[in-house]
């Protein structure tokens, strides 16, 4: 029933034309938090709605639509339209234009039981100002006035590429969305990962998103002559640093057999290494991730003691420093429930699964409305990347999935 009401060949239409929006030589796309192409895609996805669509943005430049700004209740539906440096052409483009279509068949069917309302978040993606979630920690009250004075590249601060997008940013404890209203908020992304491409499986709904928890470590030495320093005296930063590497891929493998757990070193800097010296020093990064807190924090000790007892080994001086540690999130259970029951309609394959990578539907979750987060599979698990690609018929079952959820309702509640 539902399913060929979707109309495909609208959803293609619309990604492609954002597609066009920042697009790089390679078939990327490059509209970074806060940028001209950001709010052209914004522009863009506005014009696309009818006029029975009522637009409003916040002071962080979030855009919300509904064809019933009066209801007491509403349906959150959306996703971001910003991407990472030479992203994919689906990175939360896919989300919005999967809502739209959603709330657009819905609409043409019959009666959305709770009147949607269709949200573009601004500035997701971490690439330009080391800031996660912008648009959604803001319109949650999440936002602190600390977090607007970091800079890009170009050392241009979040609160100034605000206003060079006409947005006067203020009140930040404030939530721009009244949460009394938000009976849900359902969200479909890219899985940026390779486990339902592995496993086969069109949609993926996620139970749980991974908190990081993340630490720099700095491993000193000394710095001496590679020629004229015998083994038994040197204090080798780089040596001591790549044992401690091994050694922190080693406890996540162990740990990740006995629960959800993945830890990455995903850099590695030599502080002024050469071929003919013994290094003195040395940073990296420690990203530890699971849906299970006390889990995560107990490997994350457990690693950062064989750390430590490396560095004793080899007399080198390690000091770690705390940059992040953010809680796990559960989805609510009822939403997951209700999707499940949902689909099982539909005769598409599916698995439960958490989620790696943060997204805006984890602020709406902190922020206790109940949120559902869907999954088309990532074709090779790339993300973030112009090769980035999934299967039509997952967006399409997607769209489908939420429109059946809007003409049905969300769960009720106990
Ligand atoms: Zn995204």
């Amino acid at each position: 029933m539902m399913r060929s009401d979707i109309d495909l060949e609208r959803i293609q239409r619309r990604l492609d034309a954002l597609w066009e929006i920042g697009q790089t030589d390679g078939g990327g796309v490059t509209r970074l938090a806060y940028s001209d192409e950001e709010t052209a895609a914004i522009e863009y996805v506005c014009e696309e709605l009818e006029a029975a669509f009522e637009i409003r943005t916040d002071h962080l430049g979030n855009v919300f639509a509904t064809r019933d700004s009066d209801a007491d209740r509403s349906l959150f539906l959306g996703s971001h339209l910003d991407t990472v440096h030479n992203g994919g052409r689906l990175d939360g483009a896919l989300g919005v234009v999967v809502a739209l279509e959603a709330i657009q068949t819905a609409y043409a069917e019959g009666d959305p039981q709770i009147p949607p309302t269709l949200v573009i978040f601004r500035g997701e993606e971490s690439s330009r100002f080391g800031q996660w979630g912008v648009g959604s920690r803001g319109a949650l009250g999440q936002l602190t006035v600390e977090d607007l004075s970091a800079t890009d590249q170009s050392n241009v601060p979040l609160w100034q590429a605000m206003q060079s997008q006409g947005l006067r940013p203020q009140n930040f404890s404030e939530p721009t969305i009244d949460l009394d209203r938000a009976v849900g908020f359902l969200e479909a992304h890219i899985e940026q990962g390779r486990v339902l491409h592995e496993a086969d499986e069109q949609l993926g709904i996620v139970n749980s998103i991974r908190g990081p928890v993340r630490h720099r470590v700095t491993v000193e030495g000394d710095y001496d002559h590679s020629g004229a320093t015998p083994m038994p005296l040197r204090r080798d930063a780089i040596a001591g640093s790549a044992k401690m590497v091994t050694e922190i891929e080693a406890t996540a493998s162990e740990a990740a057999e006995g629960g959800d757990l993945v830890a990455t070193v995903g850099e590695f800097t030599p502080e002024g290494g050469a071929i003919n010296k013994v290094c003195g020093e040395v940073t990296f990064p420690i990203d530890i991730r699971s849906n299970d807190e006390s889990y995560r924090d107990e490997t994350e000790t457990r690693m950062l003691d064989r750390v430590q007892s490396i560095a004793d080994e080899r007399d080198l001086e390690v000091s770690t420093s705390l940059l992040d540690r953010t809680p796990p999130v559960e989805l609510d259970a009822d939403m997951v429930a209700h999707l499940e029951s949902l689909i099982t309609e539909f005769d598409v394959s599916y698995r439960v699964l958490p989620s790696g990578g943060g997204h805006d539907a984890m602020n709406f979750q902190y922020a206790g409305v109940p949120t559902g987060l869907v999954f088309v599979p990532s074709v090779d698990g790339i993300s973030h990347s112009p090769k980035e690609e999934t299967d039509p018929e997952a967006i399409h079952d997607a769209a489908a999935l939420f429109a059946e959820m809007l003409l049905e309702g969300p769960p009720k509640r106990g």
